[in-house]
């Protein structure tokens, strides 16, 4: 390694992408450090998938005491102290954050808890000091953004759902995304009253349109209210509440707003122009598919990339970057058949193609669905099904999307991801053997193709 420069390697955020990049960097003998204005430990941890499951167990609690009557139990529901489930998940944040930061000690890498921002394409101004480094990594992932609507300054994104002092009796819910869909189910779990406002026709853009209806459905039988096209105007702050007015001028009275309306690259203040970086209309780092920027020593992976903003992928970003880097062992991240899910109650988990997509790019294929009550919904009495889906290419018999939207799909999609990374065939689903009694054994015995549509 050269020791013209201070570091070898140096990172610029410390969230999932940029501690993987590290660590594994440093395991290869490279001096690395990494510099943080935040947390060690970046959105997934601090602010995001983690605290937003723990939350997301917290409100499925409600579920188990309701279906538990019908198993024996008795029907008293305990009391619920919110602000004993926000410390206690803070106390599971803190711990997480010093598991990060021992990480990176015990692998070397030098961590300073302060802002980074690049002076030129070698040197990394972080506090007061200058450091250079041969290669320079961004990794400094998004963050909430808050479109131009009048009295947006009223509305908290989800950075600051996590802290709520109390619940609110009402909420309002800006957006149809991934991160509004997980937090009307958690607040409506917590028993909040719960409306979402989304400009668009339904939940979710970009899924598989049946899932996405029937999540709809399910999300209404639990009692969200979903406003579908209905484009927020403006925030109005009374007294007592606020109030969502849309662009028809109807009026949506709330005592909380909740705007999640999308997530934008942290690429602003970093020194990135200057430095010769190129960034898109969204702000978002370009790169080539080595995640290397237009300047040939300086690297982008995870959300600041805007590839695809989820934290499993941003550590395969960074980890194939020091493969690549400093172990001769040159790695392309693959984003075919990225699994993911929207944890929602029931859940929603998908892989590879949905069906339009499918449709699209494949010409024939077949389409298998099959919607059931679950089990335990017969003694629970619970009114909600699941639903599964395979799309197949029709020529080569490929399995090319799974979906599944019921309790454990996020559990289940995730093995599946194996079968259709392996190339599975609609025939070798058909062969395996089900285990007996679960939902799972659904997608080794569908037999209907659906009629191919008009
Ligand atoms: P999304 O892009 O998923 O959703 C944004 C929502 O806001 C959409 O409904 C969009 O509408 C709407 N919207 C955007 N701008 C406006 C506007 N000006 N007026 C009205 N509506 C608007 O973003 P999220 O913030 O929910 O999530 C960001 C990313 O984070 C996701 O893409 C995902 O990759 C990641 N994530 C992953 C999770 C997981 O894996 N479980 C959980 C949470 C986040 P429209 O659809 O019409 O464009």
């Amino acid at each position: 390694m050269t020791t013209k420069f201070d570091f070898d390697l140096f990172t610029i955020g410390a969230g999932s992408g940029g501690v993987a990049a590290s660590r594994r960097a440093a395991s290869y003998g490279p001096r690395v450090a990494i510099c943080e204005s935040s947390r060690v430990g970046g959105t997934c941890v601090i602010r995001g998938c983690v605290p937003k499951k723990l939350l997301m167990y917290g409100g499925q609690f409600r579920d188990a005491f309701e279906d538990a009557v019908g198993f024996g139990w008795g029907s008293t529901v305990p009391g619920f102290d919110w602000a004993r489930l926000v410390a206690n998940k803070d106390r599971e944040i803190d711990r997480l954050n010093q598991i990060y930061i021992r990480m990176l000690e015990q692998a070397g890498v030098a961590l300073f808890p302060e802002h980074g921002r690049l002076i030129d394409a070698h040197t990394i101004e972080v506090g007061s000091r200058r450091f250079t480094a041969e290669t320079i990594l961004i990794a400094t992932g998004g963050w909430p953004t808050k479109p131009a609507i009048p009295g947006i300054e009223h509305a908290i994104t989800s950075n600051e759902a996590f802290h709520l002092e109390r619940l609110p009796e009402r909420m309002i819910i800006l957006g149809g995304g991934y991160i509004a869909v997980e937090f009307a189910c958690i607040f409506r779990g917590l028993g909040v009253a719960v409306e979402m406002i989304l400009r668009g026709p339904g939940i979710l853009n970009g899924f598989d349109d049946d899932c996405r209806t029937f999540l709809a459905d399910e999300m209404r039988k639990r009692g969200i209210v979903i406003h579908t096209a209905t484009r927020p105007a403006a925030i109005e702050r009374g007294d007592r509440d606020y109030a969502v007015i849309g662009a028809d001028g109807r009026r949506f009275p709330t005592d909380l707003v909740m705007a999640a309306l999308g997530r934008a690259p942290n690429s602003r203040g970093i020194g990135l122009e200057q430095a010769g970086v190129k960034l898109d209309d969204n702000g978002a780092v370009e790169v080539d598919g080595w995640s290397r920027t237009a300047v040939a020593n300086i690297y982008a992976v995870g959300d600041v990339t805007d590839r695809v903003a989820l934290t499993p992928v941003a550590i395969a970003e960074g980890r194939a970057l020091a493969e690549t880097l400093y172990n001769g062992n040159p790695i392309e991240v693959d984003y075919r058949n990225i699994p993911s899910a929207v944890f929602a109650s029931p859940p929603l988990a998908t892989v590879g193609l949905t069906e339009a997509t499918a449709r699209r790019d494949h010409g024939a294929i077949d389409v298998y669905r099959s919607s059931f009550r679950p089990m335990k919904n017969t003694l629970s009495g619970r009114d909600e099904r699941t639903l599964v889906k395979l799309v197949v290419e029709r020529a080569s018999d490929r399995v090319l999307g799974a979906q599944m939207v019921g309790v454990d799909a996020p559990e289940i999609i995730q093995g599946l991801a194996i079968a259709l990374n392996c190339g599975a065939t609609k025939r070798q689903f058909d062969r395996t053997i089900g285990l007996h009694p679960s939902a799972a054994e659904e997608f080794v015995t569908l037999r209907e193709k659906l009629p191919d549509p008009a």
